[in-house]
């Protein structure tokens, strides 16, 4: 049986999503099976003719626009990895900030921004096979898709909120020690991670389909939390969606 070629493409973003997928396929011992792997933190930056094509970070430069059409070319399957790609999550905060402090908020560096354009999700330039959610995506997500891929098998994920895994874990709920946690709209399968931190949950793995505004709105004032804090949770990742215009919009 030929090997199963894995490529690993970064955009704009910090490259933690393919560090994680490089730990998944050495510690899982995908290496030693029928894959191999190659990407700018293996070995090469050039577009292969490839099986698998993980593609983290956001579209935010020209050169990020040609590349991925150029990996969609080349490419049978194309999984968008991570909160960048999926929701164009952290550097979606220069909607807010700006593009030179947006830059410098996220990666507390700066960065020459001169190429830089508004940033896209993955799937507003090039059509997305799978999707890996999070920042970064959970070890054993990344491991079930390779596996059902290698497979032919369907991969699915969680659409139900992170509320009903941090409710299975019996974790007591930050809404009612006034913390603003996104836990109600965002999509489950991290084994509510933060929570289980006593963090809130930031929404990294963008909203759940039945997100509901309202719903959400609603659970704050129940819980006596300042609107605004809300909003301003809503920005880190989920400041495209149309959820967070609701609220704003209703403030
Ligand atoms: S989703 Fe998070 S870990 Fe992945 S590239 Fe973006 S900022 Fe980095
Ligand atoms: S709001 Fe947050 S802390 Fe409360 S149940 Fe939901 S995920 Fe857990
Ligand atoms: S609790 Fe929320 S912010 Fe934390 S990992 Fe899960 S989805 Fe992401």
């Amino acid at each position: 049986m030929d090997k199963l070629r894995v490529c690993l493409y970064n955009l704009t973003g910090c490259e933690g999503c393919a560090l994680k997928i490089i730990e998944v396929l050495v510690e899982e011992g995908f290496l030693k099976e029928n894959i191999e792997v190659h990407g700018h933190l293996v070995d090469t930056d050039e577009v292969l003719y490839c099986d698998i094509a993980f593609i983290d970070g956001l579209v935010a430069t020209e050169h990020d626009i040609e590349l991925v059409k150029e990996i969609r070319r080349r490419s049978r399957y194309i999984v968008a990895v991570g909160a960048c790609a999926n929701i164009a999550g952290l550097l979606a905060l220069i909607d807010s900030l700006g593009l030179t402090k947006g830059i410098e908020y996220v990666y507390k560096t700066r960065l020459d921004v001169k190429h830089f354009s508004k940033p896209m999700k993955l799937d507003d330039v090039v059509r997305v096979d799978y999707r890996l959610y999070g920042c970064p995506p959970q070890s054993n997500e990344i491991k079930q898709l390779i596996t059902s891929i290698m497979m032919g098998k369907s991969f699915r994920q969680p659409d139900s909120p992170v509320c009903r895994e941090c409710r299975e874990l019996g974790l007591p709920c930050l809404l009612k020690e006034g913390k603003p946690c996104l836990g109600p709209v965002t999509r489950a399968g991290c084994r509510a991670l933060c929570i289980r931190y006593g963090m809130p949950c930031w929404g990294c793995r963008g909203l759940f389909d039945e997100a509901r505004y309202d719903k959400l709105v609603e659970l704050y004032r129940e819980n006596n939390i300042d609107k605004q804090l809300l909003v301003e949770a809503l920005k880190l990742f989920l400041s495209r969606s149309s959820l967070t215009q609701q609220v704003i919009e209703n403030k």
